[in-house]
């Protein structure tokens, strides 16, 4: 049994086609650049199958353009997409707004409502539908499924949900906290629970998903309560480019002061602040780089993205009260030991330790980090969206 994931952006498109109950992953790869121009040779589509990876070089003029490469790539790679023993194609989708809180069979109704929702995710939306329209065209037989980012934190507790504002206004244009990464923290909780031995229900924990977006979540007996994204994928944890919290009345003094426009102010928040806005570099292995030569502006960057986790970890426990697990994921969580030992160091009064050999192992399994005696274990565990994706895809096809 195979299903097909696609996670489309607004010039990419990232694939998976894997087996949903192994997690074997068949074939894989991305389409970027879509709609720009390239020079010639350029690599656009980079697809790995088998442990062979084929290449396609050339301009990709939009989305159906891209797939249609993709899915020649399948071919010739021994994967034949448009034949027989595709189960579904699941893709993720950015915003469900209050309208998708579970995972969706897709048809016209549905993609039309996703289009509509595109107010609330401009850079996202509209390019999720882009390929969830181009896919159902090459494989109308093939069930397609929407699973929504937004999903797994639709039923956070009015406290946490709602912003201080007027509420009119709020309410007049869909101004709540809606959370983002939803599958990543529903996974990987699941597989805390696993690797505690405990039904989800029953444990409380915070899970921090830490790659270039970057997230925290508070998780009470399998449900969220909290999380630091909000309306956007702006808001909390300082992030590859991206500020998470800043006063909001920064917003007004650069547009007063500085003649900033909103798409400046977009650009200034979205791709040029966060650890590259403080730093000039957004991949966290330069950062350490620049941080091994003694550079200054990139040990505040890192600082300051310490001290933004600690604050949120420190919130969720009080929130939390009793918990169970913390645990790490994501590019930075599962890789950066120094990350893992910052964010939780001094804390053990409250129960939390990193053991350094655990922490430093180079194990890619989920793993406790802690020491075996822990009052509060802490864990590595790997994210797997595409997996979890192609799970519930099936789930809702079978
Ligand atoms: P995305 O949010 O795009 O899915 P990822 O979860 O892949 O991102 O995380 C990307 C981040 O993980 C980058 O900042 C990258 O530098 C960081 N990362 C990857 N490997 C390592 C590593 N070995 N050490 C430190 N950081 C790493």
């Amino acid at each position: 049994m195979r299903v097909l994931v696609i996670n489309s952006g607004s010039s990419s498109i990232k694939y998976q086609l894997l087996d949903p109950v192994s997690g074997t992953v068949a074939a894989s790869g991305m389409v970027s650049r879509i709609g720009e121009p390239v020079e010639p040779g350029a690599v656009t589509v980079e697809h790995d199958s088998d442990g062979h990876t084929l290449e396609h070089d050339g301009a990709i003029a939009d989305h159906a353009a891209g797939l249609r490469v993709v899915f020649d790539l399948f071919a010739q790679s021994g994967h034949d997409l448009t034949g027989e023993g595709l189960y579904a194609v699941g893709h993720r989708v950015v915003h469900g707004g209050e309208v998708f809180y579970r995972p969706t069979l897709i048809n016209d109704a549905v993609v039309r409502s996703i289009d509509e929702l595109s107010a609330l995710a401009p850079l996202h939306n509209p390019a999720n539908v882009v390929g969830i329209e181009s896919v159902r065209r090459l494989l109308p037989d093939v069930p397609q499924v929407a699973v929504f980012d937004t999903a797994f934190f639709h039923g956070l507790p009015d406290a946490a949900k709602t912003y201080a504002i007027d509420a009119k206004v709020a309410a007049a244009q869909g101004i709540r906290r809606y959370g983002f990464h939803g599958t990543s923290h529903e996974y990987v909780s699941g597989r805390v629970a696993e690797v505690l031995g405990r039904d989800a229900s029953t444990v409380n924990q915070i899970v921090l998903h830490l790659g270039n977006g970057a997230s925290a979540s508070a998780i009470r007996g399998g449900r969220a309560v909290d999380t630091s994204m909000g309306l956007t994928p702006l808001e909390g944890l300082v992030m590859g480019t991206r500020s998470g919290d800043i006063d909001p009345g920064i917003i007004a003094h650069l547009m007063r002061t500085a003649d900033f426009d909103i798409d400046a102010i977009d650009q200034l928040l979205n791709r040029n602040s966060g650890i590259k806005g403080l730093s000039g570099v957004n991949d966290f292995r330069e950062l350490q780089r620049l941080i091994d030569t003694g550079d200054r502006a990139a040990s505040l960057a890192y600082e300051v993205y310490i001290h933004r986790l600690r604050h949120y970890i420190g919130a969720y426990l009080v929130e939390l009260g009793e918990v169970d697990a913390i645990t790490f994921t994501a590019g930075v969580g599962e890789n950066s030991p120094q990350v893992r030992a910052d964010a939780l160091a001094g804390l053990t009064r409250f129960g939390i330790t990193v053991d350094p050999i655990r922490n430093a192992a180079k194990d890619r399994a989920a793993r406790y980090i802690s020491p075996p005696d822990a009052q509060i274990p802490v864990l590595v565990v790997p994210t797997n969206e595409e997996l979890a994706i192609a799970r519930a895809a099936t789930a809702l096809v079978t």
